[in-house]
């Protein structure tokens, strides 16, 4: 029995078939090499209805990532757009989390595509809080990595290819094998770059700092939301290199992601961070974004797409 509900339907380069149809071929391309980009999106069950958060961006960059690696998807924005709204009406969803993928599919095995089509697929499931349920109030205790991320000329942090999560697996892994619910990534220059499936955010002098995109972070969309929610409410943002130490001395520190949504930090390598559970800057902005996603407040920035107008 797998953690999956096997009676959804899956939109499958343009099909909606039934799960268990759903295959590839294992001299697939993307088997070999991880030549797949993909995208994870949440809808969650507003006041008003089913609602998708910031579809437009995450399709966006999913076409983004395909574009950094030559890949062309063989369907339109709009197309994928609309599937994944589709997707979930036929499933009768009301909350999902989504996997849009594009692939290199099944035709040769050299590293050179060549003639191996792109295959589009988006799968629905069910997914609850990524850290766990606690996680967003009690907050999670994570250690730097020894696996750095990956360096700016190496594998590209702004594709979110399946390729990378293999370091991110390599940093996941270890962080749970020493104890630890998540790990911590530095980039290649030694600076704080993200977790393992987050980005990080890092209070200090009552300023929120983030890692700069050329900290070999993923343009995360929940980075960009909480960067305009935390404008929004007044508090100064700056976009900067953060060396390690940092981290051990800053007042509050959390991830945010579409699957860890925004989860405090409580200690870092078993140091306590600030008073050592989830600060009060954490608490206002999670407050914002969970009131702004599950529909309690106006959305002032349009980013619900709700799945029945
Ligand atoms: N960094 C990495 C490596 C990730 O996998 C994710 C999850 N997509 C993020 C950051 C957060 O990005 P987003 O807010 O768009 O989910």
């Amino acid at each position: 029995m797998s953690k999956f509900d096997e009676t959804l339907k899956i939109w499958f380069s343009g099909k909606i078939i039934d799960w268990k149809d759903a295959n590839i071929h294992v001299a697939s391309h993307v088997i070999h090499y991880g030549s797949g980009v993909f995208e994870g999106v949440r809808c969650y069950n507003t006041a008003k209805g089913p609602a998708v958060f910031r579809l437009k961006e995450h399709v966006q960059r999913l076409f983004n990532s395909a574009k950094i690696y030559r890949m062309k998807i063989p369907f339109t924005f709009e197309q994928v757009f609309d599937a994944s709204l589709d997707i979930i009406r036929v499933n009768k969803m009301k909350e999902a989390y989504l996997r849009p993928v594009a692939f290199r599919g099944y035709d040769s095995l050299g590293v050179h595509p060549k003639d191996c089509p792109i295959e589009c697929v988006i799968i629905p499931m069910v997914w609850g809080k990524y850290l766990g349920d606690e996680a967003i109030h009690e907050g999670v205790d994570v250690r730097v990595s020894s696996w750095t991320r990956m360096a700016p000329n190496t594998f590209p942090a702004l594709a979110k290819c399946g390729a990378n999560y293999m370091n991110s697996q390599l940093i996941k892994l270890e962080a749970d094998a020493d104890g630890y619910e998540e790990g911590i990534a530095l980039d290649s220059a030694g600076y704080v770059s993200e977790g393992s499936g987050e980005n990080i955010f890092v209070i200090f002098d009552g300023k929120i700092l983030t890692p700069p995109l050329g900290a070999s972070v993923l343009p995360g969309i929940t980075r960009d939301s909480v960067i305009k929610i935390a404008r929004d409410l007044g508090f100064e943002v700056v976009e900067k290199i953060i060396p390690r130490e940092m981290l051990y001395i800053a007042e509050e520190v959390f991830f945010t992601g579409s699957a860890a949504e925004v989860s405090p930090i409580r200690t870092i390598d078993r140091i306590p961070i600030g008073p050592g559970r989830r600060g009060p800057i954490t608490q206002k902005i999670q407050r914002r974004f969970f009131d702004i996603i599950e529909g309690k407040v106006d959305d002032p920035y349009g980013w619900l797409t709700f799945v029945y107008k």
